[in-house]
This record gives structure tokens, sequence and C-alpha cells, in this order.
């Protein structure tokens, strides 16, 4: 079977550091791989707006910026199919009928849409769109007939539920979708990286981020203002790593070539965390040393961003011509889904002749 990829981002703001350590990073490796048959990219306008329905200008700001993250992050339209989701009216058709596969109870256990919504303090006014989201993305995802969906380890209950409707779907029907299979980080720091607050998730609704556009200057005031141990008071202080973000961020982001370059006094990792825990090494020399791999790995994806920004147009056209491509990917999967549900009346002509019988049979 070919391998195909596909993933996303919602457009609630630019893409930040979480983003490119959870899936980013891998998605332009896997799309240079050379090892899948297509890599579909996807800006998730429709369910962006399923939770900011008061606020549909931020999402229609937000695709440019996410396309341009993309972009200077390395993702090449001419090796990845990069579109919208609302442009794809055949997505819609798709979750229209997988609701028919899903039930009320099975959504309301799906814990990332629990923890989505005490989030948002939805309660009880949860939109319905919201509420089904996971069912959409299970239509984002087939499809495309994707075998691989590169994500952060919050997706994980979304790909459970799309290959749960896929199953059924092949069951009741005929074999037609793909069951995929979620690619997550071996790295466990990149899973779900913590916000610079040190709460569980670094996430553009939380306020807590380092974007990948973040100005040099910007970058260095959120990582020296970093959460880190708050028993760790005095430089002698024996330091905890259990939550402390900078050494999360270190793990998901440090190389060992790093030390030889900015902290050639420790030989890894390992010995700089020994160190901290002892006692005797402060926040702000690990700070620093954090800072230099960042705006190592950053400096590269700003300055192509630079570039990118000046030609807005030709970024909206990658998205066009993205969109019109996914558009015919997505019609063939639905016409065969059309005709595994018995729905193509006009195609079937066995269906035509032998009613056609049964009234004249007689005459
Ligand atoms: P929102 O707050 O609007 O939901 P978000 O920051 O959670 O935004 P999404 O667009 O929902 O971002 O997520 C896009 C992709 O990035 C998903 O694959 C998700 O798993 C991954 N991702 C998001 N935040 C993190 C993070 N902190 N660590 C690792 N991966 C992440
Ligand atoms: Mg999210």
């Amino acid at each position: 079977m070919d391998k195909i990829i596909l993933t996303g981002d919602r457009p609630t703001g630019k893409l930040h550091i979480g983003h490119y350590v959870g899936s980013l990073r891998r998605r332009v490796e896997l799309q240079n791989s050379g090892e899948y048959k297509k890599t579909y990219i996807m800006i998730a306008d429709a369910q962006a707006l399923t939770d900011n329905i008061e606020n549909p200008e931020k999402v229609r700001e937000n695709i440019i910026e996410v396309a341009l993250d993309y972009l200077s992050c390395g993702l090449d339209p001419a090796k990845a199919t990069l579109f919208i989701q609302s442009q794809i009216p055949e997505l819609c058709e798709l979750t229209f009928y997988y609701m028919d596969l899903v039930t009320v109870a099975r959504l309301q256990r799906n814990p990332t849409v629990k923890s989505e919504i005490q989030m948002r303090n939805f309660e009880a006014s949860i939109p319905v769109g919201f509420f089904t989201y996971p069912i959409s993305q299970a239509s984002d995802i087939t499809a495309f007939k994707a075998t691989t969906v590169p994500v952060g380890e919050d997706q994980l209950p979304m790909i459970e539920q799309t290959r749960e409707i896929v199953h059924k779907f092949n069951t009741v029907y005929a074999p037609v979708l793909v069951e995929p299979a979620a690619l997550i980080p071996e790295n466990e720091a990149c899973q779900r990286l913590p916000g610079t607050d040190g709460k569980a998730k670094m996430s553009k609704s939380l306020g807590n981020c380092i974007y990948l556009s973040d100005s040099a200057d910007e970058v260095h005031t959120k990582i020296m203002s970093m959460y880190t141990d708050p028993l760790h008071l005095q430089v002698s202080d024996p330091g905890h790593l259990e939550g402390n973000t900078v050494f999360t961020y270190l793990d998901a982001f440090c190389r060992p070539e790093h030390f030889e370059r900015y902290l050639p006094e420790y030989p890894s990792l390992d010995e700089l965390k020994a160190h901290y825990q002892r006692g005797g090494l402060g926040d702000v020399k690990v700070k620093k040393f954090l800072e230099k791999i960042m705006q190592e790995t950053l400096e590269p994806i700003r300055a192509r961003r630079k570039e990118l920004e000046k030609d807005i147009p030709a970024v909206y056209e990658i998205l066009k011509k993205g969109s019109e491509t996914a558009r015919e990917t997505a019609a063939q999967t639905l016409s065969e889904v059309k005709s595994a549900m018995r729905i193509n009346y006009f195609e079937d002509q066995e269906l035509i002749q032998r009613q056609s019988e049964k009234y004249n049979s007689g005459n």
C-alpha cells in the first residue's frame, strides 16, 4: 500500500516551537525522505471556527501566518500539497455520513475533547461543531487515504477515533477507507512541549508560547523569564528537573554538538543535569545555553520567513493550487464512499434496470 501523509494545524495563531518539535520538524523530514507517495498538509480553518465563532477574523488572518510558518520550516510545495480545509466541501459531506457511525457517548469519552471543553469553559454551551470535530478530523484523514499522521501526543485520541470510524465503515459498507497510524515523536519532551510558564502544554490558546517568528529579542526575553524550579533559590541549592521547563526544552532541542559549540565544559546533557541536581549550577547559565540553541534553530526559519513575506500573493497561490489538487483526491474518495454506501443512484444501471423490470414485467 502507498504511504500517504496527512496532518495540519488550526489557524488560530502563529506556529510555535511546540508545533515544531511535535510535528513540523518531522513532517519536513518525512516529506524529504522519498518514502511517501503523497504529503498533504492542511490548514484547518473550518475546525478552528468550531471554537472561534465569535472571532472569524482571527481565523482568516492566521491562514497566511500558518502558511508562512510552514514554508519557512521547509515544507516544499513541490513535494507536499498545502491546502485550506474549508475549500474542500467534500470533507463536509464525508463528515455528514461518518456521523452515523459514531455515538454521542463515544464522543463524550474522547479525553482531548473533554479537556479542551474544560479549558474553554464551554460546559453546557458546547457548539455541536466543536463536539463533533473528531469526526470531521476523521474525514480529513480518510479523504486522502492517509496511512500516517505525524502529530503531537494530544492527537492520539483523534487518530483512535478515526480508526474506529474506518473499521466501522469498512465493515458495514465496503473496504474503501484506510486505517491511519499516528506518528508521534519518540522523544518524550517533544510529544507535548510545556509552555514557558511551566503549564502542561504550550498552546496558542494559553499564550505561553515561543513562536517560530518571534524576533531574537523576544526569544531572549521569553527564555530569561521561563519557569524553572521554584525551590532552586541559590545557585548552591540542589535543583530539580521534574517540571523544569528549561530542561524539558533542552531535552527537545539539544544535540551533542551544541555542547562543543556553546558549553564545552560539559560533555553531555546528562552531566549538566547531574550538576544542576547536585547544586552549584545557576538557572541563568542553563538559560543562556538554551537560548544559544534556540537562536541557532530559529534563525534560518526567521530568515526564510522574511523572504517569503515579500511575496504574499505567491503564498496564497500555493494554497490555491494545493486546495485544487487536494479537492480532486477528496472527490475521488467521496465517490468511492458513496458507491460503497449505495447512494450512487444515477450511476447504478443495475438498480434502474431492475426497478424498471419490476414495474414493467407484466407488459
Ligand atoms: P489551539 O490552542 O488553537 O488548539 P495548538 O497550539 O494546540 O492550538 P493545534 O493547531 O491544535 O495547536 O495543533 C497542531 C499540531 O501541533 C498537532 O499535531 C498538535 O499535536 C501539535 N502540537 C500543538 N501543541 C503542541 C505542543 N505543545 N507540543 C507538541 N505538539 C504540539
Ligand atoms: Mg490544539
